[in-house]
């Protein structure tokens, strides 16, 4: 049977910091061509961006179809010599594997080729329909090399799926904790105001924009943006940045800015939500402020996967293996899921959450195995 330590060590020994290869996506096209997978690597470029490496593995020509999607590259160690293990050395002490990507994502990305390779070798070596691994090595940085386009590229080929299990880290505190079934959508914003400058012993013959600028934040914050929903927790704006840029003590400048980000849910479209915002900032200032808000371009929507056969299979599995039923959650940041969802529906099931992107990050090697043994009995139903 497939070792997912073995394998977790050997992915973590790939230095693929994003947007470096590192070796782990040639591990992977390794052993899936060892089990009987046909493999793509694709590789994507766009100008200015760096050319990204992409792996996409599939065995089995029936349906149903499913996806095991995620990522090999991993966010940078930081100050190596902080780590009491080294980054990339994948060394394990007292049962606890160490290393960049332990929990984000490449033991996640091991469990699911042991799972896989264990299901096929006790199956004739075909599944019950078909099975893909959908790898990309661009998810931590801007994500535009990466899923995005080898969903895109796949669609072309004439792939189609039926479900996807995207192998983030998902669980609070223990193993089969939660699933994520959706998540909120993101949006950047600045709200720019424009006054008059002039000398701030004469305010009669200026306009102040800083002034100004806090009366519509307040105004924008005034009331929720909304009460959530049965999945989600309430939309949320924050303003994270306000700035003005003005070094001279005695000047009332020309011009405010306030940045702000937006976690919103499935109550409104991203366009009603701008609209809302874009409202009570007009309310607010009248004919008597200056404004504008810059919205940025974003490809995060939000998604939700409605509790159903598919995520109650999941739940069912976890339950079997770690005796918890995972709470059905939206909560977290962005994933690659808000890119699968326009394919298929996907739910987000991995190892614990509370290491990602950590100085020392690790997993306990047993969690590997019961991660391994929670997809080897997904496969079990899916397939059955
Ligand atoms: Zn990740």
């Amino acid at each position: 049977m497939a070792d997912p330590i073995a394998l977790a060590r050997d992915l973590i020994r790939c230095p693929s910091v994003t947007p470096a290869e590192g070796g782990a996506l040639a591990l992977i096209e390794t052993v899936l061509k060892g089990a009987g997978f046909e493999v793509h690597r694709v590789t994507f470029a766009e100008p200015g961006t760096d050319p990204i490496d992409n792996l996409y593995a599939r065995i089995g020509s029936a349906a149903p179809h499913l996806m095991l999607a995620g990522h090999t590259d991993v966010v940078p160690p930081g100050d190596a010599s902080r780590w009491t293990h080294p980054p990339f050395a994948a060394e394990v002490a007292d049962g606890v594997l160490y290393g960049r990507g332990a929990v984000d994502m490449k033991g996640s990305i091991a469990a699911k080729l042991a799972a896989a390779l264990d299901y096929l070798g006790s199956h004739g070596g075909k599944p019950n329909g078909s099975l893909s691994f959908l790898i990309t090595g661009d998810e931590e940085g801007i994500a535009v090399n990466g899923t995005v386009k080898l969903l895109s590229w796949a669609a072309e080929r004439g792939e189609t799926f039926d479900h996807c299990i995207l192998g983030e880290p998902t669980n609070p505190q223990k193993l089969g904790d939660m699933i994520k079934i959706g998540r909120r959508g993101s949006q950047n914003g600045t709200l720019v105001v424009t006054g008059t400058q002039g000398h701030v012993a004469y305010p009669e013959l200026a306009d102040n924009p800083v002034r100004n600028i806090a009366a519509l934040m307040v105004a924008i914050n005034a009331e929720p943006i909304d009460h959530g929903t049965a999945h989600f927790g309430a939309s949320n704006l924050e303003f994270t940045s306000i700035d003005v840029g003005n070094k001279t003590v005695n000047l009332i400048p020309a011009e405010a800015r306030a940045r702000f980000n937006i976690r919103f849910n499935d109550t409104r479209t991203r366009q009603e939500l701008r609209e809302l915002i874009e409202e009570r900032a007009a309310k607010a200032a009248g004919d008597r402020i200056r404004w504008h808000i810059e919205w940025e371009p974003s490809n995060a929507d939000v998604f939700l996967t409605p509790p159903g056969p598919f995520v109650e299979l999941v739940s069912s599995a976890i339950k079997e293996v770690t005796g918890l039923t995972p709470k059905l959650s939206t909560t977290g940041g962005t994933s690659d899921a808000r890119f699968i969802k326009d394919y298929c529906p996907v739910i987000e099931f991995g190892l614990l959450s509370q290491q990602m992107h950590k100085i020392d990050e690790h997993v306990a090697t047993a969690d590997l195995v019961t991660l391994t043994a929670i997809y080897r009995q997904i496969l079990e139903r899916y397939f059955g």
